[in-house]
């Protein structure tokens, strides 16, 4: 049981109403699910633009984990994020500190809401992985004009993604779960979410599983969504996609989402916080209030879930419309939410019939942090990143020079990932990081630290080194890409 109830039965929840329009758009949800009779101690706490305001860099206030750690569960509004420079996201922030690992993010053709997609019979869900991968806001400027972005991705990560991912389709009786990556571009990091699918799927014979690279996914969905069931994504991928599916079936006021962990969950709408619209009281809450609904099944409130549902799907049935539906004849948040409330108990008239949903296993992998081993392992080189203004030639003279005495030579510079040294003929417009690889002459040893950090001396006696990368083989396979010309 993944919450907490009070000594009177009623089940604990944390409410942060977040920025811009997410008062408006929490309260619209939390009428709904009081309205269903369901007992919830609603316990309401802030984070995001006013505790940053106060100078607290994370924009989550103790108070507010201590809450969470408490209760488990917790229905949020969208936190403000400050773009390009200054504190990090507080969405973030939130979902790493509690290892929410999963975002599910369903979209469901809903009817009266007309898009060129109308009648297609769209209803897939996005499996967005959540805590690794660029997301996890690891950079650095490594010169003053080169920013990097560490792209960050696990075995454990990719396993447990890719359990849930089937775990939800075997949880909402769907059939096919496809893994979009760029594994093609990306060979370690997507493609290690690829070899993670293609060795867990056999476990799940009844369910088709397909890889897609991401890029034809996106076009796919475009031009046959209806073919798309479950879709397993990392996590700047699956940010992309799940707004593009929001898209097909009219927009961010009707895609709800969930935050899942193995502790605690965290459910709020795809949507942010819309500043332009907030106070005015015409936002549409329903992405809100179907995340409320996919808050009660995990509650284990499943009759209560299906009536929310159905009362939203009558009300747009109905003809009930904010702004961002219908503009002419539109009612207010408070209006819908009414309308919402008032069709509890009715059953939608042309609606697919619902989904039956049996309650999600969580998958259960190893906490052990070494979740991998390899039997043999061997260092045989290492990049340093090297910055400086010299031409190509210049530099690997120098270099090659330097490397002489020791027990290493280099082997190539790249520029932005494309070699320019020795020189291929290529026309590269260089900047002035360099990535420097040198290899062990002897192909067999081992790189010692040793070696290596007399080489860096060397290095450093004439130019200015920030960065280094051991090149790696574990178990026979090279665990580093070559440069683009290199051989
Ligand atoms: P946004 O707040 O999602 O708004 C983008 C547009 O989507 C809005 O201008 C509006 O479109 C439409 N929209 C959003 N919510 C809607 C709703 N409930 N009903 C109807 N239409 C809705 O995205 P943004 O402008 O990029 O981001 C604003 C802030 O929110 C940023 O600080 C960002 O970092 C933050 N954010 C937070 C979260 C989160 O808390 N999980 C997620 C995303 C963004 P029209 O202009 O066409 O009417």
């Amino acid at each position: 049981m993944n919450y907490r109830t009070t000594a009177d039965g009623s089940k604990r929840v944390t409410v942060i109403p977040g920025d811009g329009i997410g008062p408006e758009v929490v309260t619209a949800a939390r009428r709904v699910v009081d309205a269903t009779g369901v007992r919830i101690a609603w316990e309401e706490h802030e984070a995001g633009a006013a505790v940053f305001k106060r100078g607290l860099p994370s924009g989550v206030p103790q108070e507010t984990i201590r809450s969470i750690a408490d209760t488990r569960v917790v229905l949020k509004g969208p936190l403000e994020t400050p773009v390009g420079f200054g504190e990090k996201s507080a969405n973030v922030t939130l979902r790493k500190l509690f290892e929410t690992y999963g975002n599910l993010r369903p979209v469901r053709e809903l009817p009266g809401v007309v898009t060129p997609f109308s009648g297609r019979g769209v209803d897939l869900i996005i499996v967005r992985e959540n805590v690794e991968d660029l997301y996890a806001g690891i950079e650095h400027m490594q010169t003053p004009g080169v920013a990097q972005c560490l792209k960050l991705m696990s075995r454990k990560g990719c396993e447990k993604i890719v359990r849930l991912a089937f775990e939800v389709a075997v949880a909402q009786g769907r059939r096919r779960v496809h893994c979009a990556t760029k594994a093609n571009i990306m060979k370690h990091t997507e493609g290690l979410l690829k070899k993670t699918f293609e060795q867990i799927a056999p476990e799940y014979p009844g369910i088709d599983a397909q890889h897609i690279i991401v890029d034809n996914c996106a076009h796919q969905l475009v031009r046959f969504p209806e073919t798309f069931d479950v879709i397993v994504t990392s996590n700047m991928n699956g940010d992309i996609l799940s707004d593009l599916t929001s898209g097909l079936i009219g927009g961010l006021g009707f895609a709800p989402g969930a935050n899942i962990g193995n502790e605690v969950a965290i459910f709020e709408a795809v949507h942010g916080s819309a500043p332009k619209y907030a106070g005015q009281n015409v936002i549409n809450p329903t992405a809100v209030i179907l995340s409320a609904v996919m808050m009660l099944r995990h509650l284990g409130e499943l009759e209560a879930a299906q009536r929310v549902e159905d009362a939203v799907t009558v009300t747009l049935e109905q003809g009930v419309y904010t702004r961002d539906v219908q503009v002419d004849g539109s009612v207010t948040t408070t209006a819908y939410t009414d309308a919402v409330i008032a069709n509890l108990g009715r059953r939608p008239a042309e609606a697919a019939p619902a989904r039956e949903h049996k309650p999600l296993r969580l998958p259960e992998i190893p906490s052990s942090p070494d979740y991998v081993h390899a039997a043999r392992r061997r260092t045989i080189g290492a990049d340093i990143f090297v910055e400086s203004p010299h031409a190509p030639d210049e530099l690997g003279r120098s270099l090659e020079a330097l490397a002489e005495p020791t027990q290493l030579r280099l082997k190539m510079i790249s520029n932005r990932g494309t070699k320019v040294y020795p020189a291929a003929g290529a026309i590269t417009d260089c900047v002035d990081h360099w990535r420097c690889r040198f290899v062990l002459r002897d192909q067999d040893a081992d790189l010692s630290d040793d070696v290596l950090l007399d080489l860096l001396q060397r290095v450093k006696s004439q130019h200015r080194w920030m960065h280094i990368e051991k090149l790696s083989e574990f178990d026979g396979a090279l665990g580093y890409t070559r440069a683009q010309g290199e051989d």
